[in-house]
């Protein structure tokens, strides 16, 4: 590790290793820090993606993937349930492997990467941050002076707040995860399911990922002002022992999940915070890895157009980024944290009823080409009462 780079990004999971790549590629140096011993571990993730939120990566490699995806499944408080086809809907990763692959990636194209050494305060002796203090794993602190400095690590990101960027969420804008690898039950290999409820998962859903036909990721997202701590790990045992209490509990990881907090996240004189330490995500599912993905891809790109010259005024950066996330995304992320705002008031008797509607609306159709707005007129001219909703979502 030298004592200068052109950038250094802070935290390798997905987001931080796809900006290190960026700037790497682009024949900048950069440093790549990660207090793990490794990328990608521990595991805090229920590891599913979209086809659509890892299209940006040139490939995906047989040895990143669990399971394919074909079928979604919801259940509702008085389970009934609805089964939707998707053609080649997702994945359930392997993000240990995923992870690291990124963070190999980014270190062959000319990154350095330092784990077990952990990114604490800036200094910043003027208009613009000047270095990082790097933790290492001997105890001793060094200064390390970049140019642009990339927060990308996580929701709770110490980058970002001691920065002055973003605060941590207050309790009802994140989810409280807690999640079990769960072995010996019997699963379907291509379907994730979802249970929803006030009583199953207030605020949030149950999830069942599979890893293979015998194994899932069974875990539990809540929100609410309401909840005390402990309460995820509560209700997923709960869960567990109605629906698969055979099932032997392998790992068990416990986080946080962000929410979008509007678009003053992304930036702040030369460090761009990227993935969950910008609240880049879709606060509706939780889903974060693609955003991950596409934050730390323009950041990364925007961080080299500035480091090379191209552009000589920080302010100016706001363009490439995040302005060229947002071109891409931010439609998305302020529908789906409009659409959670709705998800909190529905009652038990909605989400049955929302099930209902859909069983209908999908009898042997695949939800492929659906349009979340097709879906939402639809729910609401089945049910006018649902209507009430509609002003959260607008
Ligand atoms: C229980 C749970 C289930 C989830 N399931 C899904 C899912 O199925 N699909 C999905 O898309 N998203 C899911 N998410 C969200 C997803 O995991 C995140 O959105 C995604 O990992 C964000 O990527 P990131 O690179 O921004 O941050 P992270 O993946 O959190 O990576 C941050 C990295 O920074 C490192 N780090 C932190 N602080 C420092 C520091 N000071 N110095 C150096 N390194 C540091 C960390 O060790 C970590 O490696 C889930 C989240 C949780 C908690």
């Amino acid at each position: 590790m030298r004592s200068q780079y052109d950038a250094v990004v802070i935290g390798a999971g997905p987001a931080g290793s796809t900006a290190a790549y960026e700037i790497a590629s682009a024949g900048f140096s950069v440093l790549l820090l990660e207090k793990h011993s490794r990328p990608g571990f521990p595991l805090s993730c229920a590891e599913a993606v979209s086809i659509g939120a890892v299209a940006s990566l040139p490939e995906m490699r047989e040895e990143w993937i669990s399971t394919r995806i074909k079928r979604a499944c919801l259940v509702g408080p008085n389970q009934c349930r609805i089964t939707v086809n998707r053609k080649n809907a997702g994945y359930i990763l392997d993000r240990p492997r995923f992870d690291f692959a990124l963070a190999e990636r980014a270190r062959a194209a000319g990154a350095d990467l330092v784990c077990n050494a952990i990114g604490r305060d800036l200094t910043r002796p003027d208009r613009l941050f000047a270095s990082v203090d790097v933790l290492l794993e001997s105890g001793e602190t060094v200064p390390v002076e970049a140019k642009v400095f990339i927060a990308a690590d996580g929701v709770e990101s110490q980058i970002a707040r001691t920065a002055g960027m973003t605060n941590l969420c207050n309790r009802d804008e994140v989810f409280a995860a807690a999640q079990y690898r769960v072995e010996e039950i019997d699963i379907e290999s291509d379907v994730m399911t979802f249970y929803v409820g006030r009583k199953i998962a207030p605020g949030g859903y149950v999830w069942v990922f599979p890893k293979s036909d015998r194994s899932a990721n069974i875990g539990i997202g809540i929100t609410g002002k309401t909840l005390r701590g402990g309460d995820a790990v509560r209700m997923l045992n709960r869960f567990l022992r109605t629906w698969y209490p055979g099932g032997k509990i392998g790992s068990r990881s416990c986080g946080l999940v962000p929410t979008f907090q509007g678009t003053g996240t992304f930036r702040l004189h030369n460090i761009l915070a990227v993935g969950d330490a910008a609240r880049a995500i879709d606060s509706f599912s939780g889903a974060g890895i693609g955003h991950a993905l596409s934050s730390g891809k323009h950041a990364g790109r925007a961080a080299a157009a500035y480091i090379s010259g191209e552009i000589t005024d920080i302010g100016e950066l706001d363009s490439l980024y995040p302005g060229r996330y947002f071109d891409e995304r931010l439609e998305e992320l302020k529908l789906y944290a409009r659409l959670r705002r709705a998800y909190l008031r529905f009652t038990d008797g909605d989400f049955n009823d929302i099930v209902y509607i859909l069983r209908d609306y999908f009898d042997g159709r695949s939800a492929d080409n659906i349009h979340v707005g097709t879906l939402i007129v639809h729910l609401i001219k089945t049910r006018p009462r649902l209507l009430k909703f509609i002003r959260y979502v607008l």
